[in-house]
């Protein structure tokens, strides 16, 4: 038996070696559903799967990324680079940017993040001349992206009677045309929001067939982690996707669906097993993760929800300690409290900061536990909240990279046309906004022909000096790294000037956040995309800005450094620790007051607290206070009713007050109204869980193997010269025909007799001159 089989129950190795047909695997939290889906890759390449085969999505950029590592771990090669995995958005951004021309938009597309998506609504709203403090940019962005997660076209929706008598009775019945003039409006500019990934995604595949036959030949493999939670459009294309080789397997746990509300949770998984005729369905029923004290309360808080599969759950583990229930006066000594016994435990017991959770209902939460952290002296690290990328200087300056790369991103251009102040002034853009609008063409294009939409001499000359110079950037991308442009679009444009003489406390922050964003493209562009092999890949800015636009703010974070981590629950889905703490449970908090009108809606919000308790190992406190600030007013709270649901058996009381004082398509397909009030709408979760790198292989053919000779060993590079003969130890013989690059940073081109000709990073590779 192989080595990664051995330490798999009897249900787990069935489901990783039954690698043909459609599986789906139901289980309960810490079951070792993702550990089943890592291994089974690792077992499908050991069988001889070429890795360019499996698709495998996942709900973060992070689990993916663990997943990726884990595979190579078993495998112990590095061929796992070449797997596709990621998150159903950087998959098909990564597909999207090779085939966006066939739906008329750049390959080279950009993608707005949702403050880009709310400005273009906010902008076509005021066009359409309505009022945009009765149409919220927010609320239409939200309803937006609910049509577009349900496949519901603008047209669609503005045909759809049902989805119109909704909008006619929230007094908003010009939604539909709002949406369709976004769309529009997206498509001119070279822009896709990040609903359109999927939306785009799915009407590739089903308007070009021999597209959709290229992709389903690709992945004869696809994996799905967290199947509960996808959404209409991602279930569509993956059933498109799997249709012909069926060997698709997906994972999931109905009583973790915290994505939709309004009955839908076991909608996908009763569907999926009527879409192919033999589904092999297996259930997992060991939980490895958590005490059985832990996994108990689980067991007993999720019964009370009433539309579950049912599932069996136990574990090995021993009973562990009772739960802490924990009450405190205000919000604060509720931070105050959790702070002191994380100090008490890292003394006591020897607690590392990162073996500790705490976890909240909404970011807002995250403060007071912020601040007695700090007051402590306890390092930490908060996910969600701003995002390294989302602060003013950074978009201000990934907007002028962004304009070079793509001229036609009008929400770029809006941003930096007169930043810094060069005399276009919003009549000006204005001007340029309508004439673009009038002739259906890009407001870039208005302002390359300038003369014709009438300008004032003042600002036609301002105009036409931007047009030159964004002109001269854009030349340079040819040539340049991203770094050199960008390095050099600092310099020319003045902005970055312009920050370093404002000396304030927060000037010298952006400052200090745009060199480190400077720093962050040097890195990028000194990395390989190989680390084994120090191959270059693309360093353009083009491929810059694509990595970076759908990254996370939690894939900035180093998820191993030791700090105590404070994430939401939705953010915390999939991950383990040995302690966790859950704060706030308030009633009106947890369950939250906008979730408590439907029976669904507060089945949902149960899940999520199952989801919280399920991420403990073996320590586990719930928290809440008899106070707290809501809407800058001190306001008093009961205790959540999901504590009443855990038998006092199981509860330790006896900390700080503890106790509990105040009681108080397929069938999927369906119309357009009924997809979106299947409750997939896109309100939270496209804020949150959409965003993310790419991760995944390069996409290129696959490399003739090398196996390095018997006496390889490593040269010094630094004794290479041109006309040399090298043998690289993934690519074997070649010689190298050019050095470049800066001396410590060095890159030789080598033209590999048996892969072609190759560009080389010299600090990474493991070269022998011969
Ligand atoms: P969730 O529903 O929270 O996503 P999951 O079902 O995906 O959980 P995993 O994260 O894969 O569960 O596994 C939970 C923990 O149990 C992990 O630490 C994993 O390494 C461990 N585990 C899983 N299977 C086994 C096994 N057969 N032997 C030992 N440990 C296991
Ligand atoms: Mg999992």
């Amino acid at each position: 038996m192989q080595d990664y089989l051995k330490g798999l129950n009897e249900r787990q190795r069935e489901a990783v070696i039954t690698t043909e047909g459609p599986l789906m695997i139901i289980a309960g939290a810490g079951s070792g559903k993702t550990k089943v889906l890592t291994t089974r890759i690792a077992h499908l390449m050991n069988k001889g799967v070429d890795a360019f085969n499996i698709l495998a999505l996942t709900f973060t950029n992070k689990a993916a990324a663990e997943m990726k590592e884990r595979v190579e771990h078993i495998l112990a090669n590095r061929e796992a680079r070449n797997l596709y995995i990621g998150t159903f958005h950087s998959v098909f951004a990564r597909i999207l940017r090779a085939e966006a021309h066939r739906l008329g938009y750049p390959n080279a597309f950009t993608i707005y993040d949702t403050d880009d998506a709310k400005s273009v609504v906010k902008a076509v709203t005021n066009e359409l001349n309505l009022d945009v403090q009765h149409y919220k940019p927010n609320a239409v962005y939200n309803r937006i992206s609910g049509a577009k997660n349900a496949l519901v076209g603008a047209k669609e929706y503005m045909a759809d009677y049902y989805l119109q008598q909704e909008d006619m009775r929230a007094n908003r019945p010009m939604i539909g045309h709002i949406y369709d003039a976004y769309q529009k409006r997206c498509f001119k500019n070279g822009a896709m929001d990040f609903d359109d990934l999927l939306f785009k995604m799915y009407e590739l595949l089903k308007t070009f067939p021999e597209v959709l036959h290229k992709y389903q030949h690709k992945f004869k493999y696809i994996l799905i982690d967290e199947y509960q939670d996808t959404n209409p459009a991602q279930y569509e294309i993956i059933k498109l996707l799997g249709a012909v080789s069926e060997n698709v397997c997906v994972v999931g746990d109905d009583a973790q669906s915290i994505y939709s509300f309004r009955g839908a949770t076991i909608q996908n998984i009763l569907q999926f097993q009527k879409d192919y005729d033999e589904v092999k369905v297996i259930k997992l029923e060991q939980n490895y993760r958590s005490t059985q004290t832990i996994l108990n309360i689980a067991n007993e808080v999720i019964k009370n929800n009433k539309g579950q599969i049912p599932k069996t759950l136990f574990t090995e583990n021993s009973a562990g300690e009772k739960i802490k229930l924990v009450r405190t006066m205000t919000d604060n000594d509720e931070g105050k409290f959790v702070a002191d016994q994380i100090q008490e435990m890292r003394l006591r017991n020897h607690f590392k900061n990162k073996e500790f959770a705490i976890l909240y209902r909404t970011n807002a939460q995250s403060r007071s536990f912020e601040e007695s952290l700090r007051r402590a002296n306890i390092p930490y690290t908060i996910y969600g909240g701003i995002s390294f990328y989302q602060r003013k200087e950074i978009k201000d300056y990934i907007a002028y990279l962004r304009i070079i790369v793509n001229p036609k991103d009008e929400e770029a251009l809006k941003r930096i046309i007169n930043y810094p102040v060069r005399g276009i002034g919003k009549t000006s853009v204005d001007r340029a906004i309508l004439a673009a609008n009038e002739r259906n063409i890009s407001m870039w294009e208005v302002l390359t022909d300038a003369a014709a939409s009438g300008f004032r001499a003042g600002t036609l000359q301002a105009i036409e000096e931007f047009v030159l110079m964004i002109k001269s950037f854009h030349s340079m991308l040819g040539s340049k790294n991203a770094y050199d442009v960008a390095f050099h679009v600092g310099k020319q444009t003045a902005f970055v000037k312009e920050l370093f003489n404002d000396k304030s406390t927060e000037g010298v922050q952006r400052y200090e956040n745009v060199q480190e964003l400077l720093n962050s493209i040097k890195e990028f562009t000194e990395t390989p995309a190989s680390e084994e092999s120090g191959e270059v890949g693309d360093k353009s800015l083009g491929a810059y800005l694509q990595q970076i636009t759908l990254l996370t703010d939690s894939d900035q974070k180093d998820p191993d450094a030791d700090t105590v981590k404070l994430m939401t629950i939705h953010a915390a889905k999939g991950l383990e620790f040995p302690v966790v703490f859950v704060g706030g449970l308030e009633e009106g908090l947890f369950p939250n007051a906008m979730s408590i009108n439907t029976r669904d809606e507060l089945e949902e919000e149960r899940r999520l607290f199952y989801v919280a308790i399920t991420r403990a190992k073996g320590r586990l406190y719930l928290t809440y206070a008899n106070t707290r600030y809501k809407f800058g007013q001190l306001q008093q709270a009961d205790a959540s009713r999901f504590i009443e649901e855990i038998p006092a058996e199981y509860l330790d009381k006896s900390f700080a007050g503890g106790g509990v004082k105040n009681q108080g398509s397929s069938k999927l397909m369906g119309s357009a109204f009924e997809r979106m009030n299947r409750g997939f709408g896109g309100t939270e979760k496209s804020e949150k869980s959409f965003v993310s790198t790419l991760i995944g292989g390069n996409g290129k053919p696959k490399e003739t193997a090398h196996t390095p000779s018997a006496n390889f060993v490593p040269s010094d590079v630094s004794k290479l010269e041109e006309g040399m003969r090298v043998e690289h130890q993934k690519f074997g013989f070649g010689n190298v025909v050019k050095l470049e690059g800066s001396s410590h940073n060095p890159v030789a081109t080598i033209k590999f007799d048996a892969n072609g000709e190759k560009k080389i990073m010299l600090n990474y590779a493991k070269l022998m001159i011969v």
